[in-house]
């Protein structure tokens, strides 16, 4: 029950929790995590996932209809939690109000179930400078510094030349579209690439920077994040 009270508080408890304590019910936490073990273990854990996309899906599939019909450009998304319930508030506090304490425990949880294969370098999903500075800082690069510093895989960069117009109305095709040309490639990329995201929210973000990446040079991409928005119907 604990994460639930902290869900009903409001849930911005993770900005003044203590180290030692869990961020979210503030019970002493396991040793050296930011959570206590209940908490941990009510989060909402993506358990049967689509390999590609990482949508749920039922037990048993292996594949979502979406991407047996039209794959996407990067070949496996690992995205260990939904983005629901405390776990929505954890990354509203991180991308939001810049709670490192938030970012550092979306790290440490990502690091709880990270993909098969790390590749030859992690690729943050870039942001347009204006959008960069609006925001303050790019979440994204700040995970993927964290996961660098703890497993040291280098990190390469791209540029966001163009940002998407509002996605919302769109469908996955229209949305893809919207995104052709927004990413570029200074130099050659390596052959595998891993892009860090804090959320996959449709995934088409990843589906064009990944397709800049193999257009550039990459032979394969997939996805890491910290949590996957649950798409239902799309
Ligand atoms: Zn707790
Ligand atoms: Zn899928």
């Amino acid at each position: 029950m604990a994460l639930k009270q902290w869900l009903q508080r409001g849930g911005h408890w993770i900005k003044q929790a203590m180290p030692g304590y869990c961020a979210f019910c503030l019970a002493p936490a396991l040793a050296g995590r930011g959570w206590c073990a209940t908490c941990l273990d009510e989060l909402p854990w993506n358990l049967h996932a689509c390999r590609q996309c990482g949508d749920p899906v039922s037990h048993g599939e292996s594949l979502c209809g979406y991407c047996l019909i039209d794959p996407p450009a990067f070949s496996t998304t690992q995205a260990g939690l939904l983005y629901q319930g405390a776990i929505k508030q954890l990354v509203h506090d991180f991308k939001f109000h810049a709670s490192p304490r938030a970012g550092m425990l979306l790290a440490e949880l990502m690091l709880l179930t990270p993909p098969d294969k790390l590749g030859d370098a992690f690729l943050p999903v870039p942001m347009t400078p204006m959008h960069a500075r609006f925001r303050g800082f790019n979440q994204s690069h700040w995970l993927a510094e964290r996961l660098n510093r703890q497993l040291g895989t280098p990190m390469v960069s791209a540029r966001r030349i163009k940002n998407a117009p509002s996605q919302r109305t769109l469908n996955r095709r229209q949305r893809a579209a919207n995104l052709t040309g927004a990413f570029v490639f200074e130099a050659p990329p390596p052959a595998h690439l891993l892009i860090i995201d804090d959320v996959v929210t449709t995934g088409s973000t990843g589906h064009a920077l990944a397709r800049a990446a193999l257009d550039a040079g990459a032979k394969r991409v997939d996805i890491w994040a910290a949590a996957r928005t649950p798409l239902g119907k799309d």
